[in-house]
């Protein structure tokens, strides 16, 4: 029992320090400090009870006990907080527990002094908060993070069993001389306690850094502005799906848009507009996607949209019907402003040939260039004669 009180001691202090470390370099995470103040009354609460002979009883018992509880229920709110889960009732709840308990330990020390009693007081305590911790954590379903609040949560389980398991051999034994002299329950019960500190900071770290991760892959994918995939998400996926194309022999088009005369917005009513007149042109664009269809922001004001499996005449339509979406609604700008955009369209469908994305988005790009020859608010279609195909051709 002491060599365990021991480890937890250094066990409490190592990840309190280290808790508190991450709490601040990474201040945007709720529930580290916690967390960190936790481990460290922990230790602080086992620094006490090891060295029971050369205190008085009140410091090595009362308060030991006490630290002890409170780190839990500090560990338990440092969770919540991470969990983004409501805190106040079990605050509340915690001081009233913390009180009751104190004012049992001065009973079961100073008037009828029995070391059983405070074993299950204490164990009563620690069994609660771990069911509610445990309920807590595996209710969540904040899918980034399931691997490990579930492994947290069972910690959670299992610790309020073996604290069951300790209320009811407690009950069963002959009174105890002192807690360290106690046998294997006593011990379980103190590894049981490891395993919860280890698991909740183990958890927590990785599900930081997974949620870190996530954040940094939307932020290299999704461009800021306009929310929709960047250039680099959609080069990718354009690789892919002009490779499954090929393989499946299926047709693959792609329609290639440019807002006319966008400089003229940015001069007359300045960048700010210019930005919002691109956030309601996206938006406008992602109202009418279809599930596989791929939008995304290809450079300043142009946007690219991949449709797999779709041929030239439903690409056509698509990109109709879209041009339409631009161009009939004016633009209302939050700040009053009203004004008509409108958007040249390239499209170009292949089937069988033997090219690549980048030659794909070449032939697209041809066939926006051409609509913007052709006096712009217009939709183009690529064709290998393209610079002779006749005006009554074009579908606008
Ligand atoms: P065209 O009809 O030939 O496409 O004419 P245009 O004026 O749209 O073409 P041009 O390529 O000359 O101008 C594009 C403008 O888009 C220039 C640039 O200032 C503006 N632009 C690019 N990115 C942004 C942005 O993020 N925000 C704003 N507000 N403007 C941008
Ligand atoms: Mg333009
Ligand atoms: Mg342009």
């Amino acid at each position: 029992m002491k060599t365990l009180a021991l480890m937890s001691l250094l066990l409490g202090l190592f990840l309190g320090v280290g808790s508190l470390v991450f709490a601040r370099i990474h201040s945007s995470f709720q529930g580290f400090r916690a967390l960190g103040y936790s481990y460290l009354l922990f230790s602080f609460g086992f620094i006490l009870l090891a060295f029971r002979q050369y205190l008085f009883d009140f410091l090595s018992i009362v308060v030991a006990n006490l630290t002890i509880v409170a780190g839990f229920s500090l560990l338990i709110l440092g969770i919540l907080k991470f969990l983004k889960d409501e805190i106040q009732i079990f605050e509340k709840v915690s001081i009233v527990l913390l009180g009751v308990m104190s004012v049992a330990f001065v009973y079961f020390t100073y008037f009828q002094n029995s070391v059983n009693a405070r074993i299950i007081i204490i164990s009563v305590v620690i069994a609660c908060f771990s069911f509610f911790a445990g309920y807590k954590v595996l209710v969540n379903r904040e899918r980034a993070i399931l691997t490990f609040t579930r492994f947290l949560g069972f910690s959670f389980i299992y610790c309020a069993v073996i604290f069951l398991l300790r209320i009811y051999f407690t009950f069963n034994e002959a009174e105890l001389n002192d807690v360290m002299s106690g046998g294997t329950i006593h011990a379980i019960s103190l590894i049981a306690l490891q395993l919860v500190t280890i698991s909740s900071c183990f958890s927590l770290t990785i599900s930081a850094s997974q949620q870190l991760a996530n954040k940094l892959a939307i932020q290299a994918t999704i461009d800021s502005l306009t929310d929709v995939y960047n250039r680099r998400a959609f080069d990718e996926f354009a690789n892919k799906s002009v490779l499954r194309a090929q393989r499946e022999q299926t047709p693959i088009s792609m329609i290639l848009m440019d807002i006319d005369f966008f400089k003229q917005v940015n001069d007359q009513y300045g960048h700010q507009v210019g930005d919002k007149v691109l956030q309601e042109f996206s938006l406008r664009l992602k109202n009418s996607l279809r599930q596989y269809d791929i939008l995304s922001r290809y450079g300043g004001e142009e946007f690219t949209l991949l449709l797999p499996d779709t041929d030239t005449s439903t690409a056509m339509i698509i990109a109709e019907k879209l041009r339409n979406t631009i161009a009939q609604p004016v633009f209302c700008l939050e700040d009053g402003a009203e004004l008509a955009v409108t958007a040249s369209f390239g499209v170009a469908t292949i089937q069988g040939e033997d090219i690549d994305w980048q030659q794909f988005i070449s032939l697209v790009d041809q066939a926006l260039y051409y609509a913007k020859e052709n006096g712009r608010n217009c939709v183009k279609l690529y064709d290998a004669d393209l610079h002779h195909l006749p005006k009554t051709n074009n579908i606008h």
